[in-house]
């Protein structure tokens, strides 16, 4: 990445960001709720800026909501 794209990425970050770490920590109840066909970003308006500029992250989301719609929302054990 070149100093440009990052300075442009900087930018454009939403105020509302809460950056990756927080994110992986909400990562799993967004993604439950984002299965269950409720409205996670209402709770977590933070997460939800998150994932539109973060794709390391959306692509987490992705996996686990696809993997609670085939498994079900309990952990593996
Ligand atoms: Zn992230």
């Amino acid at each position: 990445m070149s100093d440009w794209d990052a300075l442009n990425e900087f930018l454009r970050t939403d105020p509302r960001d809460i950056g990756c770490d927080l994110a992986l920590d909400a990562l799993p109840a967004y993604s439950e709720m984002a299965a269950a066909a409720g409205h996670p970003e209402r709770l977590f308006p933070g997460l939800a800026a998150h994932l539109k500029s973060c794709r390391a992250c959306f692509r987490d989301y992705e996996a686990l909501v696809r993997a609670i719609r085939e498994f079900g929302g309990d952990e593996p054990r």
